[in-house]
């Protein structure tokens, strides 16, 4: 039986960079299930397919053949074929990522995959309903936030480190409305599940956010007597 980490929380919050690093020193693959919703998104955007069409996405999402291969440690997304990681992080991508989500029968299609690869390897996987619908019997489940302000910041510094031009406050807008899509929806909400710990990263570092998980983890692996290593 493979060893499994749910990690859930909202947009910002910092799972990518803390799950990566604690996938790093436990020797789990790290699972990154927005990048397959991304490139789903990616599919529709490409292919002309209006996002609010919902029943134009679910004729169109079947043809959408998602994969994941880890090269050099790092999760690559192939979208028929076509290695997308490139493509997967530009604003108009995310946004229609938050909509395409919301659709039944696309997180079906996407679950499928996500409960095939953790079954299949040990690994630290994030998302929004990763502890409550994906992996109900995770090892370990997190519930990892942050203030939005505290959000926003960190994505404007990150923003304007890369020396692009960007308004704190509409950032914060956008983050707060992407919150209120994942919370309010009908399928698979993003809610903390009864059993995850809550962790607020606002005023964390990032390592002390990786040593908490870590310490959390080991517990649970001494407390189930599984082993990942
Ligand atoms: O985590 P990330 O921001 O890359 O996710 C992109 C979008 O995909 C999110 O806004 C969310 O709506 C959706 N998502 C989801 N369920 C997941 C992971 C992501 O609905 N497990």
């Amino acid at each position: 039986m493979s060893f499994n980490i749910a990690v859930d929380g909202p947009a910002g919050a910092g799972k990518s960079t803390i799950a990566k690093q604690v996938a790093k020193r436990l020797g789990l693959i790290y699972v990154d299930t927005g990048a397959m919703y991304r490139a789903m998104a990616l599919y529709m955007v490409r292919m002309g397919i209006d996002i609010e069409d919902e029943e134009k996405v679910i004729e169109n999402c079947k043809n959408a053949d998602i994969t994941i291969k880890y090269e050099d440690g790092v999760q690559v997304v192939y979208l028929n074929g076509e290695n997308v990681n490139a493509h997967l992080r530009k604003e108009e991508v995310s946004n229609a990522a938050s909509k395409v989500s919301v659709i039944k029968e696309v997180r079906a299609q996407l679950v499928a995959l996500q409960k095939k690869l953790a079954a299949s390897s040990d690994c630290i996987m994030d998302g929004r309903d990763i502890g409550t619908c994906v992996l109900p019997d995770a090892d370990a489940k997190i519930f990892l936030t942050a203030s939005s302000a505290v959000r926003a910041k960190r994505r404007y510094d990150e923003l304007t480190a890369k020396g692009e031009v960007c308004d704190l406050a509409k950032i914060q807008a956008d983050i707060e409305d992407r919150d209120y899509r994942d919370m309010n929806r009908e399928n698979s909400p993003l809610k903390q599940a009864e059993d995850a710990v809550f962790v607020d990263s606002s005023y964390m570092t990032i390592e002390e956010v990786v040593d908490t998980i870590i310490q959390i983890a080991e517990k649970r692996e001494r407390g189930n007597s599984v082993s990942w290593k």
